[in-house]
């Protein structure tokens, strides 16, 4: 697990197969998703790594429901008891364990087939379910508050996702899983929709970050984004 240092307060821990964030608040630490299950050690090395303690954690936001980024929610919050924000179909999942809503009811019908109508847990399909109430945010909120970072809603990747607006010096935006910048910048496989999906890096465009950040791959600078997706 690497930790690269994005900005002055914020660090990026790459996982094996997802990026999570430690956004180094004046409110608390926060984390933005949680890796897949499993996860909970590499996340707690990580906060070690930038000088911090598990116990430091104060809030953690979920993009979206996706395993690779919501799997290890339900174990961090056995170890630690802190507010969760998400959306409120992502809350309804996660809650639920479900990972991932097929778009189409024919799929969503094969899964429920192949799963043997969910007897088969198919390790993308679900997570653990998470017992705690999640608090559910709308586009414009801020969390934690006030100089927070801002919830936007970005559904094309997937119907419940968000990214986020953190307007300090250097502003960032998660754009989650709208984009990916493995090999290089393009827009992530649409789940939901494609269309949709160029609709809302479109709108990522105007906000007026420096260096974007994503699920999978490195970051990448403002005017490489609006080239791709403006
Ligand atoms: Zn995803």
């Amino acid at each position: 697990m690497e930790v690269t240092k994005i900005t002055e307060n914020v660090f990026q821990l790459t996982l094996p197969i997802v990026n999570v964030f430690l956004v180094d608040h004046p409110s608390g630490l926060i984390l933005i998703d949680t890796g897949p299950k499993g996860s909970k050690d590499l996340i707690f090395e990580g906060i070690r790594k930038i000088g911090k303690q598990p116990k430091d954690l104060k809030y953690i936001i979920l993009t979206h429901a996706h395993h690779d980024h919501s799997g290890s929610l339900a174990a961090i919050l056995e170890d630690i008891n802190i507010p969760v924000y998400a959306s409120p179909l992502c809350a309804k999942m996660v809650s639920k364990g479900i990972a991932f809503e097929p778009k189409l009811k024919i799929l969503a019908f094969l899964l429920k087939l192949i799963t043997l109508f969910g007897l088969i847990r198919l390790q993308f399909l679900y997570i653990d379910p998470v017992f705690y109430p999640i608090k559910t945010v709308s586009e414009g909120d801020t969390i934690p508050g006030k100089n927070g970072l801002h919830i936007i809603n970005a559904p094309g990747h997937s119907a419940e996702q968000i990214a986020l607006f953190y307007p300090v010096k250097e502003a960032l935006l998660f754009a989650a899983d709208s984009a990916e910048n493995i090999k290089s910048l393009k827009p992530s496989y649409a789940y939901q929709s494609q269309e949709i999906n160029v609709q809302t890096l479109k709108k990522l465009t105007f906000f007026p970050f420096d260096v974007a950040i994503f699920g999978h791959g490195n970051a990448a600078g403002k005017k490489i984004f609006d080239s791709k997706f403006k």
